[in-house]
Formats: C-alpha cells, structure tokens, sequence
C-alpha cells in the first residue's frame, strides 16, 4: 500500500510517499500561514501529485494528514490553530479529499503522528510507554501508555504538553495560546527571538547581527562563545528539561523521545535533557531513557503513514 503524507508546519509543508514503512519519495513546499487553507492545500496537492508523477504512480491508497494544532480525528477537523491558518477551523477537510485525491484519509495532531511514527519505525520499537516532544515552530508533545495514544475527552490530551506552566505569578510570560507562564511560551522557536531582542546584552551580541535568530544560529553562537547566546540556550535547555519533568509526572514513560528541527543539535540537546531528568524526576523504578528520534524529519509522515494504514484496515479506535 502506498500511502501520502502530509506534515503542515508553520513555514513548510513536508510530503512524502511511503510504502511498508518505508519513505519513496519526499517533497517539501511553503506554507503561508496567513493566507487561506485551502490556497495551503492546493499547493500541497500540486506537489503531491508531482511526487506521484515522477514515481509512476496514478493513485494513492491512502493519505494522512498532520496539523500543528488541535483536531479532531473523529469529525476530521481542526478545532483550533492558535493563530496559524485562520481558515482552518472547522474547514471542509472531507470535502477537500473527495475533490483530489479521493481515498481514504486521516488527521491527526503532527505530535501525536511523531510519536507513532518512532514507536512504529523508529527509535521506540522496543516499548509501550512512550512520550514525545517535538520541536517545530513551537513545542508539541504526545503520549503513549500502555501501548494506547493518549487522546482525552476533547483530543487535547498530551498532544499541548508544551503548554505546560513552568513560571507562576502575574508577571509570567504570556503565550499565544492565552495563558500565561507555558513553557512554550519561555523557550521555542517563536519565542527565541523575542527573549532575544528584550535582554540588555542584545545590542553587543552576534545575536543582533543575524538575519533569523534560530536554534540553529543560536547553536552556533553559543559554541563561539557569546554570551547571550549561551544564556538563551541553558535557559532553553532548563525549560525543556523542566518540561520533560512535568511529562514524566503526567505519563509515566519509559522512554523519552525528542524530534523536530531542534534535535537535530543531537547530543548538545540530549544529554543535558537527560541528565536533568535523572538527577530530578521522582522515578524511584529507575530512569527513563531519553532518545533522539531515529531520523528527526521524518518521524511525522511515518506515523502518518502507519495511521493512515490502520485507518484503511479498519483499526482506527477512537
Ligand atoms: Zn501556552
């Protein structure tokens, strides 16, 4: 079965087309998160169908579809976007389907696919008791307990675990998503650039100088020695740490996966994680591992890929 996937981000829309657990072929295009849905989707069907051309392929067997916000996997819509694709809310995705590429289809929240994606294929085959934290434009995360993905009453279980509240008080930071204080809020890569901006050692910092401040700049500055770049990474590495804690706590994992863009650090985002959770979490059965996705950029069209293939055999539960 070949199936398409589909990972909306904030910036970029990822495609792939995966058989047997496998990617065959990958396409990325730009999303504009302040233009309409539809536009988005269009695009992403142009792409798709590129990506089939190119492999011979007339029809899909399936398609699945991750956005980074709340869904409903049931009704298959989205419920809410914090600001990102306006439209989205309640948007015919059905309808959109029926229209292109007419065969069955799923959505799902992109954290909850990253963490299927890596207990399937990936880097958690080996357990049943898994949590996620993935960094895209925010933080996302999912869980796993006892082989069953966390969902809740309103599907807003787990998959919002980088708003978990990490600061108390009427002075803590404010976040996008109306609450105060998120760990969100504190350290991602919207964020960054606002902490950035507002530290006294802006001005004198390599910082001030680049065009984008991300994790990957800020990386990069941190290992040449600026100062402020070294102060927003630990604070970064302290808030994810506090977070994972707070994960633990909720979800009694086993394992512990990090994926999205920032992993991509590797080792430098890891082990100071883990070290952290080891030395803090109340875990008297031991320490949960903390891995690094097998390949970061694609644990979300995996699992989209293994969700999509339940979904055409019938074993979708929800
Ligand atoms: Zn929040």
């Amino acid at each position: 079965m070949i199936t398409l996937a589909l990972d909306i981000g904030g910036t970029r829309m990822k495609l792939a087309l995966l058989e047997n657990g496998k990617i065959v072929k990958e396409g990325i295009v730009e999303s504009y998160r302040d233009d309409k849905y539809q536009k988005n989707l269009d695009k992403a069907e142009a792409e798709g169908r590129r990506m089939m051309a190119e492999l011979g392929i007339e029809r899909i067997d399936g398609l699945g579809i991750a956005f980074p916000g709340l869904v409903n996997p049931k009704k298959k819509v989205v419920v809410s976007a914090n600001g990102k694709f306006v439209d989205a809310i309640g948007y015919d995705l059905t309808g959109w389907v029926k229209r292109t590429f007419d065969c069955p289809f799923i959505l799902d929240n992109d954290s909850n696919a990253a963490l299927i994606g890596e207990m399937t294929y990936g880097c958690a085959q080996d357990t049943k008791d898994a949590v996620m934290m993935i960094f895209g434009t925010g933080v996302g995360a999912a869980a796993v307990m006892d082989g069953r993905l966390i969902r809740g009453k309103h599907f807003q279980a787990a998959c919002i675990g980088g708003h978990m509240v990490i600061e108390a008080g009427p002075d803590a930071t404010p976040c996008n998503c109306g609450n105060i204080g998120c760990m969100e809020a504190n350290a991602s890569s919207w964020a960054l650039p606002l902490f950035a901006k507002k530290d006294p050692l802006f001005e004198s910092s390599a910082l001030s100088r680049l065009d984008v401040i991300d994790y990957k700049n800020l990386k990069a500055c941190a290992d040449a020695g600026d100062e402020l770049a070294v102060k927003l990474l630990r604070r970064s590495l302290d808030c994810w740490s506090a977070n994972l804690c707070n994960l633990i706590v909720a979800y009694d994992p086993e394992v512990i996966i990090l994926s999205g863009g920032i992993a991509r650090m590797g080792e430098a985002l890891r082990r100071p994680l883990e070290e952290h959770v080891h030395k803090y979490a109340w875990t008297p059965w031991g320490h949960p591992d903390v891995r690094l996705a097998a390949n970061p950029e694609a644990s979300v069209v995996l699992g989209l890929h293994k969700l999509t293939m339940d979904e055409i055999e019938g074993k979708t539960a929800l």
